[in-house]
């Protein structure tokens, strides 16, 4: 029995599977973020000192830092997966040359290509480190 979808080989199929891992692993640490920040904030230390609470305070807001770039990133995802849609993934958005395949297997999430994200990164924007690095 011929299986529909099957016929033609998506060439993205591998790239989707890389999003999908990555964006479940993501959801999974914003859960576990969200639940530790809620479990920290419904039971306070009674015996916490004002160097416990600073350092609890501390701690919340890298927490909440880290949710909030886990967040970036799934909308990032979600920004792949529509250019893919789309059929644009790959391509550079400043030049609209194709990026380097190499590049994109080292970030999937890379707009640009090299020389248009080192001039964008020169101007001051960021688009932060491939994943690969900032995860490791
Ligand atoms: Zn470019």
């Amino acid at each position: 029995m011929p299986q529909p979808g099957r016929a033609k080989p998506d060439p993205h199929r591998r790239l989707i599977e890389v999003l999908d891992a990555r964006e479940h692993s993501l959801r999974e640490r914003i859960a576990e973020r969200r639940a530790a920040l809620e479990s920290a904030a419904a039971a306070p230390d009674p015996a916490g000192d004002a160097g416990d609470i600073a350092f609890d305070h501390t701690r919340a807001e890298v927490e909440h830092d880290l949710i909030e770039r886990s967040l970036r990133e799934l909308g990032q995802i979600a920004a792949v997966r529509s250019r893919i849609a789309a059929g644009s993934y790959g391509e550079c958005l400043d030049c609209m040359e194709p990026i380097d395949p190499a590049r994109l297997e080292i970030n999937p999430l890379a707009r640009r290509c090299t020389a248009c994200q080192e001039i964008f990164e020169r101007r001051g924007g960021s688009y932060g480190r491939p994943w690969r690095e900032r995860c490791a």
